[in-house]
């Protein structure tokens, strides 16, 4: 059985279009893209000294469970130049597990819903585009 999860996309660093752009054609390794949502120029949350970010948001099916969809978020990361910087800080991508399947999961290390999601509108926006508040969104 599939499942549907939420996936909140972020850049800043380079060609940040670009980079988005990357990152949804790789979040292909993850399941199937069903829907991506509109690229938004937003100003920097948390840190506010950098440059300004591109964000957007995709609908994926996807059969991995939710600890292996992070790892494979992480490892694209990783291949799409994202190197450690300090929090909130610039960076290549970011590829963070927004929703899932209305799942609640509460690891070290996963946090589902994503715990930020609420205050962010550069998030609740494009998820809302790709249909994630929509009655029946847990249909892929
Ligand atoms: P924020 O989480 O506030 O958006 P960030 O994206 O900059 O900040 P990262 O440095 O990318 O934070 O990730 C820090 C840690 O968050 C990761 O090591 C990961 O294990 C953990 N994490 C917990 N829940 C999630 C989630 N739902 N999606 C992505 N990472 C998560
Ligand atoms: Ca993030
Ligand atoms: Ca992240």
């Amino acid at each position: 059985m599939s499942a549907v999860a939420y996936i909140g996309i972020g850049s800043n660093l380079g060609d940040a279009r670009f980079n988005v752009r990357r990152a949804v054609r790789a979040l292909g390794e993850a399941g199937c893209v069903r829907q991506l949502s509109s690229l938004r120029r937003t100003v920097p949350w948390g840190r506010t000294a950098q440059p300004s970010f591109v964000n957007a948001a995709v609908r994926l099916e996807t059969l991995l469970p939710p600890r292996e969809l992070l790892a494979t978020l992480q490892r694209i990361e990783r291949r799409l130049g994202r190197r450690a910087s300090y929090r909130w800080g610039p960076r290549v991508i970011d590829l963070d597990l927004l929703l899932y399947d209305g799942m609640r999961i509460e690891e070290p290390g996963l946090l589902v819903p994503h715990p930020r999601l609420h205050e962010r509108s550069f998030v609740l926006e494009p998820l809302t585009e790709v249909g994630a508040f929509a009655r029946g969104s847990e249909a892929p």
